[in-house]
């Protein structure tokens, strides 16, 4: 691969990562307002002034970025798709008493603790937007792997919290718009792509009419980061057009931020935002989305090559 590729991937890898980032930051001020009270407040929202009502410090990110960094860390630590390994960061993430935590998130992680196991039962109950909010992290590691790979990570991190047909897809969906503007492709190619998907998916059809207070259902949430996408022409106008819909708002510019991100690159992230982020946040996404593009393709590992290294160390010991 040509250097130069090699560092346009790299330059919009970080970019989707501070897009998530600046999208939660941005977005958070205004969740769970409606679109009409975002407008009587500020005619447009379109800067990182914090507030919102976990009363944040300006630049300040929430749970979707903190859960996508624990993720990435469990990755880079056991440099494979390790579940457990992930599920215990979630866990020490949670312990670590967050600004805040999703009630489907929650109940995960202590069904987790609680039974060991690190899958939540399958329910339509699970189709948040959850665990798609903090899927970056598997997006990167296994940029180049095979689809029944990146179907597998995802899923394994997925169900540690979520388990529906619906988050599932949502969640491939995002992956792999996400890497095909790593791999070069426009917004017109990735709208080309979520069309096929809205085929398979119908649930997913965001031709009506404008979503407004998207709520946390992964299906509500993904319409209006796919109008915000598909009727926008940079990382500015799509941020600020799908967090003044207002509702799940942090989590909606997480998303449109990861997606248009790599899609603009780096160099269409306004500057006033990358300057009110706050810079460990700043620091953290951009080491990781370096560390974890080295780690793809990654590996999964499962338990049974576990016993049988466990059981390889026993016999040469
Ligand atoms: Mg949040
Ligand atoms: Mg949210």
């Amino acid at each position: 691969m040509a250097s130069s590729v090699h560092q346009s991937v790299r330059e919009k890898a970080r970019a989707s990562y501070l897009g998530l980032a600046i999208g939660d930051a941005l977005g958070a001020t205004v969740e769970f307002m409606t679109a009409n009270e975002i407008q009587v407040e500020y005619k447009v929202h379109k800067d990182i002034i914090g507030g919102g009502w976990l009363k944040l410090k300006p630049g300040r990110v929430t749970d979707d970025t903190e859960m996508s960094l624990a993720l990435g860390a469990a990755l880079l630590k056991t440099q494979s798709v390790d579940v457990v390994a992930i599920a215990e960061s979630f866990s020490d993430w949670m312990r670590s008493k967050p600004v805040d935590i999703g009630n489907t998130v929650r109940r995960g992680i202590v069904y987790y603790r609680n039974h060991g196991e690190t899958s939540v039962p399958k329910s339509t109950f699970n189709s948040g937007n959850g665990a798609c909010m903090r899927t970056l992290p598997v997006a990167l590691a296994t940029l180049g792997c095979d689809d029944e790979t990146i179907t597998t990570a995802s899923r394994l991190q997925v169900h540690i919290t979520h388990y529906s047909d619906l988050s599932d897809a949502g969640t491939e969906h995002v992956i792999n718009l996400i890497q095909l503007a790593l791999n070069g492709y426009d917004i017109n190619q990735l709208k080309i792509s979520t069309q096929a998907f809205v085929a398979e998916y119908p649930e997913f059809n965001y031709d009506k009419r404008r979503v407004t207070n998207p709520g946390a259902y992964i299906v509500e949430t993904l319409q209006a980061v796919f109008q915000s996408l598909y009727t926008t022409d940079s990382f500015e106008s799509c941020l600020i057009d799908v967090v003044n819909r207002g509702g799940d708002a942090d989590t909606t510019g997480a998303i449109a931020g990861m997606i248009a991100g790599a899609c603009y690159g780096f160099g269409d992230i306004p500057e006033r935002w990358l300057k009110q982020l706050d810079y460990t946040t700043l620091c953290l996404c951009s080491a990781q989305a370096d560390d974890l593009l080295s780690l793809a393709p990654v590996k999964i590992a499962t338990g049974i090559a576990d016993e049988e290294q466990a059981s390889d160390k026993r016999f040469q010991g």
